[in-house]
């Protein structure tokens, strides 16, 4: 565990149309680890996530973004994907006339034509994937998620449920092989069923390869998930972080005690 973290996010400052609403973040997370962000609504989570992304809206006006050793603020976001970041949308568009399969090839195609590749021999460096190996592929990663045959040729997200379209995000980073996965949950309203679907997602597709970032302000996402780091966030930076208890702890006192506590609590 020597090696450099995978994403190191450094003293990162953020603007939102010339307000400042990220103020100081500073985060490291590894392959192989599993972190939740938690932190009331307006904490600025989102803001987060979408910064990691490269949404055009954010503006970074101060500090870094480290993935695997280089900075990333001048990559579009289709140049992060391929580096090997992934971000589930909270809100996925309908693509009616685009089934799932065709989605996830076109995706998938997409990431192996990175310029680099992984360099790994992990994936194949050739420009797509023959149509027989991908179906292979997606039947294999749709046993694996528990999912039935015939998601694969419904039309994405059209007449989804909420379950739905989180097990279609799912399979797209089941198929994509992130190394760090950021999952935003936040105001989704996520009903149980959709929060459990998510939860067996990616503990199904956490290993030793695959870093993830929880997003979210439910505690109850962490009855089926289970972190190794949590770190709460408050006003636009980390103001405290820990290991599995701080979940319990926040579970019992709320937010609350974390801001009155604040002085005594970060070390
Ligand atoms: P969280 O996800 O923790 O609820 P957000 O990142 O969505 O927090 O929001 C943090 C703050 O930034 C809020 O005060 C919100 O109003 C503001 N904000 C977020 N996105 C935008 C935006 N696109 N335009 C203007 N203000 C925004
Ligand atoms: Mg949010």
């Amino acid at each position: 565990m020597s090696q450099t973290p995978e994403l190191v996010v450094k003293d990162l400052h953020v603007a939102v149309e010339g307000k400042e609403i990220l103020k100081g973040l500073s985060l490291e997370v590894r392959k192989g680890e599993i972190h939740a962000l938690m932190g009331p609504n307006g904490s600025g989570k989102s803001t987060f996530a979408n910064t990691l992304m490269g949404h055009p809206r954010y503006e970074v006006t101060s500090g870094d973004i480290l993935f695997k050793g280089e900075s990333i603020l001048g990559l579009e976001t289709d140049a992060r994907s391929r580096a090997g970041l992934f971000m589930a949308f909270q809100y996925p568009v309908a693509i009616p006339g685009v089934t799932v399969s065709n989605f996830l090839r076109t995706a998938l195609n997409a990431r192996l034509a990175a310029p680099k590749g992984n360099g790994d021999g992990a994936m194949p460096a050739k420009r797509g994937i023959a149509p027989k190996e991908f179906r292979a592929l997606l039947r294999e990663q749709m046993g694996l998620l528990k999912m039935d045959d015939a998601f694969a040729v419904r039309y994405l997200n059209d007449g989804f449920s909420g379950g739905e379209k989180k097990r279609a995000e799912i399979l797209q980073m089941a198929l994509l092989k992130p190394e760090i996965a950021i999952m935003d949950e936040t105001d989704s309203g996520l009903d149980i069923d959709a929060l459990r679907i998510v939860s067996e997602g990616v503990n199904a597709l956490s290993g030793p390869d695959l870093g993830v970032l929880v997003i979210t302000h439910y505690q109850r996402i962490l009855d089926y998930i289970k972190p190794q780091f949590v770190h709460v966030m408050m006003e636009g930076r980390i103001i405290l972080s820990g290991g599995p208890q701080l979940a319990l702890e926040l579970e019992a006192r709320g937010y609350d005690w974390v801001r009155n506590g604040k002085e005594t609590a970060v070390r």
